[in-house]
């Protein structure tokens, strides 16, 4: 049982993979350290139980990358995606940092696996965890529990102490009493504000009812919107936020990656007045995924379709849900309540459009179509073959970018600029810092090492102090 009396060096704050890298790192220093999960321990470890990789720099193959990935490719793939909106300086220490956190989160009990196969062209530059995130997660709890860290599962913190920027304790209710906790340091590791609907609301209007939401219901955002209300400076912008495009069929929370349509590169995507709205086959997969949620987001009603042949249907992964299929053009349309004719040109005119070229997704190949807008600039090939098949999707939220603002110790820094006295951040919760804007699949867990690792050494430092 936790002694609420006692005054402890680190509170975490948080059950994902940032707390617990802060944790064990923090513990790791001698420091007294408690972790205070809102979830019950079934659903611990928020975003990351779903989890597959993580994207870090190496300089040459390891049993389970297929060759080096420096940290100059590194870091122009993230400026490729942010389109520049990110530290550089932080971006660059947490690329350089990623290096170890391959040999560091293994001697924490993480196991790697090789790259899964799928559209996913990942093997050179992401590791895979063994089993998943769930695994992975499993085995830094348990090493944190060996170590000695306290965790409390059911204690969602529902108010922060803070005064001139210094963090007095936290006030938690864990099994339907109110219980105060005070720390010589805090962690924030609670994640983004995902799963809070009426927050999303507030930029995305009304449009947000139709968003599914991938992972935790528990990430409503409460630590970070109390941290910015008690004089932490903000970083990023509240619209922008990593989202695919998963099936409409998904639960609204907790879907998790099985919900998530890889498919796009291989057919043609259209709104629900069946117009295709943007390139299918702008750039590879895994730089291009993450933007599909936010063009859905755009459409009319929050929805779109993709659209494919038979011809294609054991190119991707499969997922959960089975596609809706149709002999006909105007029979698949009719299921998906299109208007049969919209469809039908759509789609004749995408097939007129297609220049002879030879496939390879592995590539940007020469396959495109010509004279239509938007073009398909790669993979381009006709939907000719019957059954022609469908899915439905929507914009599925992973997780938000607005945070607090870091320095490279992960120290919030204060609306007035000056760094916080005994207040850290790590993970979502600060992946704004990073990530301005876009993703590149990986970096969500290289944030959260990293930047957890860092906070729970410098939080431990603080402590002792
Ligand atoms: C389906 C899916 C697949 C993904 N796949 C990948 C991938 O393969 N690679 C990758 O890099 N990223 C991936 N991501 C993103 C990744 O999950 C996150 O970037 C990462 O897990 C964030 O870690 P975190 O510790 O910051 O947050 P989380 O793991 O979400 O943890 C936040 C924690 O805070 C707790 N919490 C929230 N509010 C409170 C409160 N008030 N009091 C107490 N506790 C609170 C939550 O219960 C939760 O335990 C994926 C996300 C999803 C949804």
């Amino acid at each position: 049982m936790v002694d609420f009396n006692r005054k402890f060096g680190v509170l975490v704050i948080g059950g994902g993979n940032a707390a617990l890298c802060a944790a064990i790192s923090a513990r790791r220093l001698g420091a007294s350290t408690l972790v205070l999960e809102g979830a019950p321990k079934f659903y611990r470890g928020g975003n990351t139980r779903h989890t597959r990789n993580m994207r870090c720099a190496h300089d040459a193959a390891t049993g389970i990358l297929t060759g080096p990935y420096t940290e100059e490719e590194f870091w122009e793939d993230l400026l490729r995606v942010t389109g520049g909106q990110t530290d550089e300086e932080l971006a660059r220490m947490m690329i350089s940092e990623s290096k170890d956190i391959l040999n560091w989160i293994v001697e924490q009990g993480v196991r790697w696996q090789p790259s899964l196969g799928g559209t996913l062209s990942l093997g050179r530059t992401n590791s895979f965890f063994l089993g998943g995130g769930r695994a992975m997660l499993n085995a830094l709890y348990r090493t944190a529990e060996e170590l000695g860290v306290e965790i409390l599962y059911d204690a969602e913190v529902r108010d922060l102490n803070i005064a001139d920027g210094m963090f007095l304790s936290a006030s938690l209710k864990h099994n339907g009493e109110h219980k105060t906790v005070s720390a010589s340091t805090l962690v924030a590791a609670a994640g983004g504000f995902e799963a809070n609907i009426e927050w999303l609301k507030e930029y995305w209007g009304e449009a947000a009812d139709n968003f599914l939401i991938r992972g935790t219901p528990y990430n409503r955002g409460s630590i970070l919107k109390m941290l910015l209300a008690k004089g932490v400076q903000e970083i990023g912008d509240p619209t922008q936020c990593h989202a695919v495009a998963i099936d409409a069929r998904a639960p609204k929370f907790d879907g998790g990656i099985i919900t998530r349509h890889d498919s796009v590169v291989f057919g043609i995507v259209v709104n629900k007045n069946a117009q295709r709205f943007y390139d299918e086959g702008e750039d590879i997969w895994p730089k291009r995924y993450a933007i599909w949620g936010r063009l859905v987001a755009a459409q009319p009603g929050q929805i779109a379709y993709i659209i494919f042949d038979s011809s294609v249907v054991t190119s991707f992964m499969p997922t959960l849900f089975p596609p809706i299929a149709g002999a006909s053009v105007a029979e698949l349309a009719a299921k998906l309540e299109l208007d049969p004719a919209a469809l039908e040109k759509t789609v004749a005119d995408f097939n007129a459009a297609v220049r002879p070229g030879t496939f390879d997704h592995t590539i940007l190949d020469d396959c495109r179509t010509e004279g239509i807008t938007p073009p398909k600039t790669h993979w381009a090939r006709r939907i000719e073959k019957a059954p022609f098949l469908a899915y439905p999707v929507r914009p599925g939220i992973t997780f938000t970018y607005l945070g607090t603002r870091v320095n490279r110790e992960a120290r919030m820094l204060m609306k007035d600029g000056k760094p916080s006295a005994n207040m850290f951040a790590a993970g979502e919760i600060m992946a704004g810092n990073v990530l301005g804007k876009g993703y590149a699949a990986g970096i969500g867990m290289t944030i959260g090492s990293v930047f957890g690792r860092i906070a729970g050494r410098e939080a431990a430092k603080n402590a002792r102090n």
